[in-house]
């Protein structure tokens, strides 16, 4: 990887507003009436091919299940082997092309994606996964515009990392990408996620597969497709959708694989994590197993917090994509002298939320991903009404005859060890235990051990002491951690995200911790005038 500085220096991109009347507004409303009277096909993209299949799936909006969007092709057999075959091929040329080549292309797609692919990509967001325009917004326009852009960014400081040379020698690190291909798999809730678990090796010069979530599968095509505009050479991303496992049993049978790049849930992580693990003598190199995955994510308010700062972090935190964020506000730890307040805030706040159809602009919320994820939680608010350890604040009912709609949700615990307060719900529910004021040592430590996860947290106080107290005693509890804000919302150059536990490897999306797992250093000496001698002075007679 040669040197080259110039590339643009970054700033994040600007959050559009979508105002009544913007020229934004007008162009995503056009966008979204044009993807709404079509059934996109989407095939695998391998080697720069579309391939279709006669084993097709659909792609439904979650607000109107009626309402289809796109046809997906899932990959045959020989499909997903053309396409290790394509990453393998395509090699080569990619992985000599230099940093500021590869940079080039996805510079390029950055402005296309801030420009004239904006509204394409938010509507496909909004329609498929269920986002409001803000929430389309700040996900596939403004965080992946700041993946494509800090990446190259970092992959020049990092380039920039040299060892010292000494007199008569030059020392260099040559950041070589690794032997093989990159597995990239991904969720449904991020567009931005998905384009960058495959644009973040294919900078560091790897080439990729890349499995999108079935139900992001339309925005993850398009963005495939503003990657190809963008010029980046055929076989280096190969798109493939279709059966998880059967693309996974694939790709960790071949000895070229080279690294995991996995964002999803902890339990499908591991069952990737043990199939390498079951498979590891055969592969050419170790490959690079990077997992970010489940939350359970925390907000712990001490008497001295905000009450009103609070409850518009709570409702914010715990309801907007409809709680389907890894880092989405999940349990809550409430002093008893304020939760009168905060209660009673919360609930005036959360009865003004207005769900439904993401395509009216004044909606706050839309429905859950899928029939799927609507049942799941629909389970447990129909346990948590039937027990008497919990007592439902607002909300509780869903509705799936139209969308998928589950009401924004606060229950309040007994028990601080309640299953709702350890296990990841994926909604907008968000489980409340209430604390007595004097009990603040013991609650940071429940705090800190009651869920597997480690992946974000906030703590609310205008107590000084108190805010160092939960920031060392929850050291280990989140890998994103806040303070009196929200915990969700990380930002790409501002807050590398992560978390560990059982939340992942925390490996730090946008930032140069993540790049630097997608290269394999070679370290290179050159001698100017070597050695003619062989005896060392102190060997003299
Ligand atoms: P998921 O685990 O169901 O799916 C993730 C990906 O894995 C998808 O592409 C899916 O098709 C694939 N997959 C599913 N089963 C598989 C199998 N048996 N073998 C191989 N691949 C398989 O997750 P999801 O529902 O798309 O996303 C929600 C989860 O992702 C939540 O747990 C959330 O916390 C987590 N998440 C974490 C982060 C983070 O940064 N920590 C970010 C976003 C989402």
């Amino acid at each position: 990887m040669s040197v080259n500085n110039s590339y643009p220096k970054t700033t994040n991109e600007t959050v559009l507003a979508y105002a009544p009347g913007s020229a934004e507004r007008q162009a995503l409303i056009a966008e979204l009436g044009a993807q709404q009277s079509v059934v996109l096909d989407i095939p695998a993209v391998v080697g720069g091919k579309r391939i279709t299949s006669g084993d097709t799936g659909t792609v439904t909006a979650p607000h109107d299940h009626a309402q289809q969007l796109g046809r997906i092709h899932n990959a045959s057999a020989a499909t997903i082997d053309a396409a290790i075959g394509a990453a393998i091929a395509a090699q080569r040329d990619w992985s000599h092309a230099t940093l500021a080549e590869r940079s080039a292309v996805f510079l390029k797609a950055a402005d296309l994606l801030a420009g004239p692919w904006r509204a394409r990509l938010n509507a496909a967001t909004m329609l498929g996964q269920g986002k409001t325009a803000y929430q389309a917004e700040i996900d596939s326009a403004c965080e992946l515009i700041d993946f494509l852009r800090f990446n190259v960014q970092f992959a020049h400081e990092l380039s920039a990392m040299q060892p010292i040379s000494s007199r008569g020698l030059r020392n260099h690190l040559e950041y070589r990408p690794l032997e093989g291909f990159v597995y990239a798999v991904t969720p449904f809730n991020f567009t931005a996620i998905g384009g960058n678990l495959a644009i973040a090796p294919a900078l560091m010069g790897n080439t990729v597969l890349w499995k999108p979530a079935a139900t992001a599968s339309l925005s993850n095509y398009l963005f495939m497709e503003l990657l190809e505009a963008a010029g980046l050479p055929k076989g280096v991303i190969n798109f493939v959708p279709g059966d998880p496992v059967a693309v996974s049993n694939a790709v960790l049978a071949r000895p070229e694989l080279a690294g995991i790049h996995f964002t999803g849930s902890t339990a499908v992580f591991d069952t990737l994590w043990g199939e390498v693990g079951r498979n590891v003598s055969r592969y050419r190199s170790y490959p690079r197993l990077v997992g970010e995955t489940g939350g359970k994510d925390f907000v712990l308010a001490h008497p001295s917090a905000d009450a009103e700062t609070l409850a518009v972090a709570l409702l914010r935190g715990a309801f907007e994509y409809q709680g389907q964020k890894c880092s989405a506000a999940s349990r809550a730890y409430i002093p008893a002298s304020l939760w009168p307040q905060v209660r009673e805030r919360l609930v005036a706040l959360v009865e003004t939320i207005r769900m439904g159809d993401v395509t009216d602009f004044t909606n706050f919320m839309g429905a859950v991903i899928d029939r799927r994820a609507f049942d799941r939680i629909h389970g447990h608010l129909q346990r948590a009404s039937q027990d008497s350890s919990v007592k439902v604040i607002t909300g509780g009912r869903a509705d799936d005859s139209v969308g998928y709609f589950i009401e924004p949700t606060v229950l309040q615990v007994d028990n601080p060890r309640h299953t709702l307060m350890e296990t990841e719900l994926f909604g907008p529910v968000l489980s409340v235990y209430v604390y007595a004021d004097s009990h603040w040592p013991e609650v940071l430590a429940l705090v800190d051990s009651t869920s597997p996860y480690a992946l974000t947290g906030a703590v609310f106080a205008t107590d000084r002491a108190a805010i160092a107290q939960a920031a060392d005693a929850l050291r280990f509890a989140a890998g994103n951690f806040y303070i009196n804000d929200k915990p969700t919302g990380a930002v790409v150059g501002q807050q590398p995200f992560g978390g560990a536990r059982r939340s992942g490897t925390n490996d730090k999306a946008g930032s140069a911790l993540n790049l630097l797992r997608w290269v394999s250093p070679r370290t290179v000496k050159e001698t100017f005038v070597p050695a003619a001698e062989y005896r060392y002075p102190h060997m003299a007679d």
